[in-house]
C-alpha cells in the first residue's frame, strides 16, 4: 500500500527520535514516526540529562515536563570509590542537588553556567514524556506498532517498507528524508550497510534493578558506588540499581538474586528489572548515506553509557534543524553534510572520555586486588577517572553564554526558533542585515538588546546564532559582505562558522 510521500519520516520513537520529530515540528516541518512498540518503554535504568541537555529541550518547551519526572531536586548525591561494598571508601566526589546548583547558575554572571541544572529519572519516564508530547504534536503522525523492515535508496529520496502489527499490512512509505532513531540494533544501520566500528571487545554486562531492605550506605539517595566491580546507585525507596559484567557462569542469568549474593552478599528481595548488555565504545563508519541518515545510539554504541542521552539528545536537534532547513529549502547542500561532521566528531570525543574512565576503572580494580593502600588508589583516580561533569558543558562546542540580562530575563529565552541576529550595535545595524536574509528566504530573527553589562563584556556588536544556540558567526561591527556570510552559515559555501 503506497501513501503520498513524507518530507521526513522517522524510524524509532525513543529518545533521539522523539527529539528530533519534535524539533522538525519546532521549525514547522512535518514528519512521520514509526514504532515498533505499541506500548510505552519500561526501562527502570536511571538516565542523567545534563544541564546542556535540558537546555536543549527547554528551547523545544519540554524542561518541565521532563523535570517532573525527576528524581527529589534537594538531594545532593555522590561518586564514591571503594574496594568492596562496606568499606571505607578511597575517593568521594560529593554531586551538588539539583537546587543548590540552581543557586550557584543564578549567580554566575558570565554566561558560562547552563540555564538549567541537570536531572536524574527513568529512562521509561524520559521517553514516555517525550512520546506525548509527540502524540500531542499536530504536525507528527506517530504510528505505534508500525515495524520498519527495509528501504531502498533512489537518488532524491528513500523507499521504506513497513509492517502494521494491528492489520498485518505490509505498506511503502515515499520519504524525501529518513532518519534511523532505531537504536543500538538498528535495522536502519544493516538496511544501509554501514559498520559499527568498536574500540574494544564486546563482553557481556547486565543491569539489575532490584529491592534490598539490608543493603545500606551511608551517602545520600542517587549516590553511585564502584566497588567489585560493580556500579551501584542507591534510588528513593530501598530501590538499587546495578551494573556489572557477567562471568561465563553467569551465561544464562536464570536466578540473578543468586547472582547478587555469591557475587557481592547482596541479599535481593525483590528482582524488578535485568537489563543485559555488551560492553561496547561502537561508532558507525558514516551517520549518512543519501537521503537516510543515523542518529542516536543508531549511530553511536556506547554501553556502559555516560553522557549517551546528551549525545543522542543533541544529535536529534543538529539534524532536526538541517533537515527542517533542507525541507523548507533555505539550507544549502553543505549544511545537512555538516551533520555527520559535527555529530561524529563529538561521539568521537565522547568514545575517548569513555576509554579513559573504563581504564581507570580496569587500572582501580587490578590495584586494589593487588592490594595497594588507599592513599595510591586515590591519587590514581585524581589522575586518570575524568571527573563528572553535570553542566554538560565540557563538549558543547562555541556555545552562545547563556547570561542574564539586567532586566532578568535569560538571553537564550529571547532567542527565535531558527537564527538570531544578536544586535548590541548603537544604531541598530542588524535590522537590515536580518532584512536582507529574510529576503533571501533565511528566517533571520532580529534580536536587539540594550544591555550595559553586556555591552561592556562582549567585544562583538553582532552574533549570528544558530538554532541550537551555537555561534556561526560574530563581529565587531557590519560585515563588508554579509552575502557571503549567509551563503556560508545556511551551507550554500563549505564551512559552517564564520568568525570575524
Ligand atoms: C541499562 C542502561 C542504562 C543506561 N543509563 C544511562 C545513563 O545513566 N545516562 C545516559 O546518558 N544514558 C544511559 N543509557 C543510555 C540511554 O538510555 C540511551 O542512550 C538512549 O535511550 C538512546 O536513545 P535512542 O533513541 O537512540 O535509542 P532507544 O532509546 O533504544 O530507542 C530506539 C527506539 O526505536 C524502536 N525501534 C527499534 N527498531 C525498530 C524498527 N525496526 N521499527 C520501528 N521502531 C523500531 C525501539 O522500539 C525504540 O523505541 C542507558 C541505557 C541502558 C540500556
Amino acid at each position: 500500500m503506497n501513501e503520498p510521500r513524507t518530507p521526513v519520516l522517522v524510524v524509532g520513537a525513543g529518545l533521539a527520535g522523539c527529539v528530533l520529530a519534535l524539533e522538525l515540528a519546532h521549525h514547522g516541518v512535518r514528519s512521520v514516526v514509526l514504532e515498533r512498540s505499541a506500548r510505552p518503554p519500561r526501562h527502570p535504568e536511571l538516565n542523567l540529562v545534563t544541564g546542556r541537555g535540558m537546555e536543549l529541550l527547554r528551547r523545544l518547551g519540554l524542561a518541565d515536563a521532563v523535570r517532573a519526572e525527576g528524581a527529589d531536586p534537594d538531594s545532593p548525591a555522590a561518586v564514591v570509590w571503594s574496594r568492596a561494598l562496606g568499606e571505607t571508601p578511597v575517593l568521594v566526589t560529593p554531586v551538588p542537588s539539583v537546587n543548590e546548583l540552581r543557586r550557584r547558575y543564578a549567580g554566575r554572571t558570565d554566561g558560562a553556567a547552563p540555564v538549567e541544572p541537570y536531572v536524574v529519572l527513568t529512562g521509561a519516564g524520559l521517553t514516555g514524556r517525550l512520546r506525548d508530547a509527540v502524540r500531542e504534536n499536530a504536525l507528527i503522525d506517530l504510528r505505534e506498532g508500525w515495524t520498519f523492515t527495509g528501504l531502498r535508496l533512489e537518488p532524491d529520496r528513500t523507499v521504506a517498507t513497513v509492517l502494521d502489527a494491528a492489520t498485518r499490512v505490509r505498506h511503502e512509505l515515499d520519504a524525501g528524508f529518513l532518519a534511523g532513531c532505531d537504536g543500538a540494533q538498528s535495522t536502519v544501520r544493516r538496511c544501509l550497510g554501514v559498520p559499527l566500528e568498536d574500540a574494544i571487545t564486546p563482553s557481556r554486562h547486565c543491569t539489575l534493578t532490584f529491592r534490598s531492605d539490608g543493603l545500606r550506605h551511608p551517602y545520600p539517595e542517587l549516590s553511585t558506588i564502584i566497588a567489585n566491580g560493580m556500579t551501584l546507585t542507591r534510588r528513593p525507596g530501598d530501590l538499587w540499581t546495578g551494573h556489572l559484567a557477567l562471568d561465563c557462569d553467569d551465561a544464562d542469568l536464570t536466578d540473578p538474586a543468586v547472582l547478587l549474593w555469591q557475587r557481592f552478599g547482596i541479599r535481593a528481595a525483590e528482582i524488578v528489572g535485568v537489563t543485559p548488555w555488551q560492553e561496547a565504545l561502537g561508532v558507525a563508519g558514516t551517520y549518512r548515506r543519501g537521503t537516510a541518515f543515523l542518529v542516536g545510539e543508531s549511530a553511536h554504541r556506547f554501553h556502559p553509557p555516560s553522557a549517551t542521552v546528551d549525545t543522542c539528545l543533541a544529535d536529534a536537534v543538529d539534524l532536526g534543524w538541517k533537515l527542517a532547513a533542507a525541507v523548507t529549502r533555505w539550507g544549502g547542500p553543505h549544511l545537512l553534510g555538516s551533520y555527520e561532521g559535527e555529530r561524529r566528531r563529538q561521539a568521537m570525543r565522547e568514545r575517548e572520555k569513555l576509554s579513559r574512565t573504563l581504564a581507570a576503572r580496569h587500572h582501580f580494580g587490578r590495584l586494589a586486588a593487588s592490594g595497594a593502600t588507599a592513599a595510591q588508589l586515590a591519587s590514581v583516580l585524581r589522575q586518570e577517572a575524568p571527573g563528572f561533569d553535570p553542566a554538560g558543558l565540557a563538549d558543547a562546542g562555541p556555545r552562545l553564554p547563556a547570561v542574564r540580562l539586567s532586566g532578568g530575563e535569560m538571553l537564550f529565552d529571547l532567542l527565535g526558533p531558527q537564527f538570531t541576529l544578536v544586535d548590541l550595535t548603537p544604531g541598530r545595524d542588524g535590522r537590515s542585515l536580518a532584512a536582507a536574509a529574510v529576503a533571501r528566504g533565511i528566517p533571520v530573527a532580529h534580536l536587539p538588546i540594550d544591555d550595559a553589562p553586556l555591552r561592556s563584556e562582549w567585544r562583538s556588536r553582532l552574533v549570528l546564532v544558530r538554532p541550537d544556540h551555537v555561534v556561526a558567526w560574530r563581529s565587531p561591527e557590519r560585515p563588508s559582505d554579509w552575502d557571503a556570510v549567509l551563503d556560508v552559515v545556511t551551507g550554500h559555501q563549505r564551512e559552517v562558522h564564520v568568525f570575524t
